[in-house]
């Protein structure tokens, strides 16, 4: 039987799991609801009914009893990667912040993990940044900054291929740098003008509204319609949002010089009226040994964050 990782992606409101080979490719995955507003409890009990059900497939499809060389998480909230603790979260999930989920995750899963087998916890977007850079837009690369543009904006940093994890668990963290143009927008984090208050999805909806945009446009989706139907206050809330992408990008591009930047997540899918102002904004902004990092288009999809968790279980 093959050596086989567990990798799991816990969110707000999915969790998926998968068995990976010692590539950190897929071999199958799950997905179910994770449960977060519940409990700790009930988040732990989704990962481990997945482990099972992945891990007794095995056992039919090999005929002998699977064991796990390791296990990966990739997990919202801010983490601590070498204890594997929940440092703080989002309210949508219920006393997520002190959760041992390294600890428990391990106990949990203890007849089914080989002698020795690490249990290795980090962000979700790291979980994804580390996938990006192992096998994905970044691969090949010795440094590289992962940017995630979806609801909110999550990014993790990788130099000399290791992860930037901070003093205070949240380095490489770009939602909230402070931006200009966003300083009529409120940030998630209770300040105003940080760059997910106009570059995450919520905060470009926002940023539609505050330019005079059509109320009865409900999200992101609505904006980026709109615009494609000759909206100009769409395109240029658009255009305003990708481009404090871009700038922050400048910005971070100049403190950490990244071989490669890579874009995923769903706000870039709106496609050239988001890449054209965001690259423009980059290039105005990045000084003359910047101006061709690659900005690339993230290549794994969902898939990201399992890989990225799968090895992380294997270098542990
Ligand atoms: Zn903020």
């Amino acid at each position: 039987m093959p050596e086989v990782v567990l990798a799991v992606d816990i969110g707000g409101t999915k969790t998926a799991a998968a068995l990976a080979d010692r590539d950190d490719v897929l071999l199958a995955t799950l997905v179910a609801p994770s449960r977060a507003a519940e409990s700790p409890d009930a988040v732990v009990e989704t990962v481990r009914g997945l482990a099972e059900r992945l891990l007794d497939a095995e056992d039919v499809a090999s005929g002998m009893r699977t064991t796990l060389a390791g296990v990966g998480i990739g997990t919202a909230g801010v983490v601590d990667a070498t204890t594997g603790v929940i440092v703080s979260s989002t309210d949508t999930f219920a006393n997520w912040p002190g959760t041992r989920v390294a600890e428990r995750v391990r106990a949990a899963l203890a007849d089914r993990l080989a002698d020795g087998a690490p249990v290795a916890v980090q962000n979700d977007v790291d979980a994804h940044a580390a996938g990006e850079f192992a096998h994905g837009a970044a691969a090949g690369a010795s440094s590289a900054l992962v940017v995630a543009v979806g609801t909110g904006i999550g990014s993790g940093v990788i130099i000399d291929g290791r992860p930037v994890r901070g003093a205070h668990h949240v380095g490489g963290e770009l939602a909230h740098v402070p931006i200009r143009g966003a300083e009529h927008l409120g940030c998630p984090c209770g300040r105003a003008g940080h760059l997910e208050a106009i570059g995450g999805g919520i905060g470009l909806h926002q940023h539609y509204l505050s330019l005079g945009g059509d109320r009865t446009v409900t999200d992101t989706r609505g904006v980026a319609g709109a615009a494609a139907s000759g909206d100009a206050v769409a395109a240029q809330a658009i255009a305003d949002s990708a481009a404090a992408v871009g700038r922050t990008l400048a910005g971070a591009a100049a403190l950490i010089d990244p071989e490669r930047i890579v874009i995923t997540g769903g706000v870039p899918q709106i496609g050239d009226a988001w890449w054209q102002p965001m690259l423009s904004a980059y290039r105005a902004e990045a000084i003359d040994a910047l101006q061709n990092t690659p900005i690339l288009p993230g290549a794994l999809g969902d898939d990201a964050p399992l890989r990225g968790a799968a090895a992380s279980a294997w270098r542990k």
